[in-house]
């Protein structure tokens, strides 16, 4: 039986995670955990959990280790993680590594997969304040290097496209900031245990999936 498996995307906001891990799960079958999506559901509900988390996302702070880890944890629980999954904008924090390397062993999956999608802050800003989203799928767009055909209009099912509240100038550097002060140094963290990639991610959004797909392929021994 192939062995379970966690892919780990880090890499900054607006690296392209949610392009690639979206595309990445697609190919391996599993499902896409975005934490930063599963939040803006829940702020779009109005839970409790969104009540909470909604003014904190909105400042550019990141979430409490332990919120974000037990509905990590109820999400793993769901069947279809049964064969693996692809975690996006998760782990953020030494503690959530640590926590998830805990979770990965008692839930029986090999190795992460851990790949680093690394741009530079000049490229981020731009790619950030340029992203827009489709409200209905949720595909997302640039409206400098990669528009809609139609402006404001998504291609694929004509759902209206959306900037995230987070994505203004002023919340995207103090999310960046955040980025090199508490998530960066996970790379080295995964680097020790000799499961780092690391991917150019200025390249085309074509050039990362065919470098991930080629990851993924040694990954699994293909
Ligand atoms: P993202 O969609 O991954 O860019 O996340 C958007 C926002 O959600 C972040 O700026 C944080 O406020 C919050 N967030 C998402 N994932 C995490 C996480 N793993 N730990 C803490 N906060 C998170």
């Amino acid at each position: 039986m192939a062995t379970k498996r966690a892919f780990i995307f880090l890499g900054p906001p607006g690296a392209g995670k949610g392009t690639q891990a979206k595309r990445i799960a697609k190919m391996c079958g599993v499902p896409h955990l975005s934490t930063g999506d599963m939040m803006r559901e829940a702020v779009a509900k109005g839970t409790e959990l969104g009540k909470i988390v909604g003014p904190i996302m909105q400042s550019g702070q990141l979430v409490s280790d332990e919120l974000v880890m037990k509905m990590v944890e109820e999400r793993l629980k769901q069947p279809d993680c049964a064969t693996g999954c692809l975690f996006d904008g998760f782990p953020r924090t030494l503690p959530q590594a640590e926590g998830l390397d805990k979770i990965l062993d008692r839930g029986g999956f090999g190795k992460p997969v851990v790949v680093d999608l690394a741009v530079s802050d000049d490229k981020l800003l731009r790619r950030l304040t340029g992203r827009r989203t489709c409200s209905v799928g949720g595909e997302i767009y640039n409206v400098f290097e990669a528009p809609p055909k139609v402006d404001g209009v998504c291609d694929n099912d004509g759902g209206q496209l959306v900037q995230r509240a987070d994505d203004t100038e002023e919340v995207v550097s103090q999310r960046l900031a955040a980025y090199h002060r508490q998530t960066a140094p996970l790379a080295d963290y995964y680097r020790r245990q000799g499961v780092l990639q690391e991917l150019d991610a200025s390249l085309s959004v074509d050039e990362v999936t065919r470098a991930l797909e080629a990851v993924v392929k040694r990954a699994e021994g293909r």
